[in-house]
């Protein structure tokens, strides 16, 4: 019996975004993976994201534009629905701290890469990295030398998944790069300069593991009451969702979504 998640071409598609969503919840990496469509979710928070990364990397580029021309094409909310926060106010204690990353000099902005290994167990991978900033020769004195920089706007940087993708980073840059990962809004960071020998690869592993074993079931977490865009159509309490493909259905083939939203 064909398994539709398996790649027809035998070269896994993967990003931190996907090895991050199978670790959270397997049944969510399996409705994204084939293109379920999603319910309503709080998007505001992205969108504010979204305006604050368009505004360093054309700074960088050195095409800025008025700060209200951001908000507008992303479509930030003034008022995060039901919580009160001022999303307008976050993008502009965000974007106060972009010229510190985007004045360095030999910034380079935004760019997407696909490194190709083989895994451990043999799978062929492709994995796509989206780096928002590379700076040859950093004097910050958070991270000095070779570095890759992920702005953050939530105020938390300390997890897992931030983890996850600052080893995705540095694996697809051979290990040559430190990653520093630093909050816009608060000036929280971290960095990670060793990459565990394999440890990416072996991530790969863990998440072809699941696709292959049809290991793909509902893990409930903290993130599924705010953040999952799949709760309210197959796991609310009112909704029974049986998996649709159970181990065996045989189904159409999908393609996978490339996109790393992380
Ligand atoms: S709501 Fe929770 S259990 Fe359901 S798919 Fe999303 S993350 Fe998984």
């Amino acid at each position: 019996m064909s398994n539709p998640l398996i790649p027809s071409d035998g070269v896994y598609r993967l990003s931190a975004h996907k090895l991050n969503m199978m670790l959270e919840c397997p049944f969510k990496a399996y409705l994204y993976l084939s293109h379920f469509p999603e319910g309503p979710s709080e998007d505001c928070w992205a969108k504010c994201g979204s305006a604050v990364h368009d505004y360093a990397e054309d700074m960088t580029k050195g095409d800025l534009k008025d700060p209200e021309y951001y908000l507008q094409k992303y479509e930030v909310p003034q008022i995060v629905p039901g919580m009160g926060i001022n999303l307008h106010d976050r993008f502009y204690k965000c974007i106060e701290n972009v010229p510190k990353f985007a004045k360095l000099d030999g910034a380079i902005p935004e760019m997407t890469e696909y490194t190709d290994f083989v895994t451990p167990k043999g799978r062929k991978v492709s994995l796509q990295t989206r780096i928002d900033l590379q700076v040859e020769n950093s004097t910050l004195p958070e991270a000095k030398g070779k570095v890759v920089v992920d702005y953050k706007t939530g105020k938390d940087v300390n997890k897992e998944e931030y983890r996850l993708q600052a080893r995705c980073y540095m694996f697809a840059k051979g290990g040559e790069y430190k990653a520093l990962f630093y909050s816009l809004l608060s000036g929280k960071y971290f960095v990670i300069d060793k990459l565990p020998e394999d440890y990416i690869p072996k991530m790969c592993d863990n998440y072809i593991d699941h696709i292959e074993n049809r290991e793909l079931e509902r893990t409930p977490n903290q993130n599924c009451d705010k953040f999952c865009p799949y709760r309210e159509k197959y796991c609310a309490p009112n909704v029974y969702f049986q998996q649709l493909v159970p181990p065996g259905t045989e189904t159409e083939e999908v393609e996978e979504d490339d996109s790393d939203n992380a």
